[in-house]
């Protein structure tokens, strides 16, 4: 059995731009030890969310939080519904 010792394999092969972002950018807005401590606010499970453009989203339940200046708006009344995400992620 070979456990897997690199967690974040995607970050060695990190694509240089992200929905038209460099990547370099994406970074500096959510610091990924940062973004590890964040959860859904809406989920019981409390799953990890997921950067996506300027903002995070829940893979879980599909709602989005914006993120303002580098801080992500995580409560419930802030959530972005999954349609409106999309919408918003699509139109750029
Ligand atoms: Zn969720």
């Amino acid at each position: 059995m070979h456990p897997p010792n690199d967690p974040w394999p995607a970050a060695r092969v990190a694509p240089r731009t992200v929905r038209g972002y460099p990547a370099e950018t994406l970074q500096a807005v959510i610091d990924p030890d940062f973004l590890a401590l964040l959860a859904c606010p809406l989920c019981e499970s409390r799953p990890p969310l997921r950067q996506q453009g300027e903002f995070l989203v829940c893979d879980a339940c599909g709602h989005g939080y914006r993120i303002v200046a580098g801080i992500p708006e995580l409560l419930p009344e802030d959530a972005i519904p999954p349609a409106k995400l999309k919408e918003l992620l699509d139109g750029r």
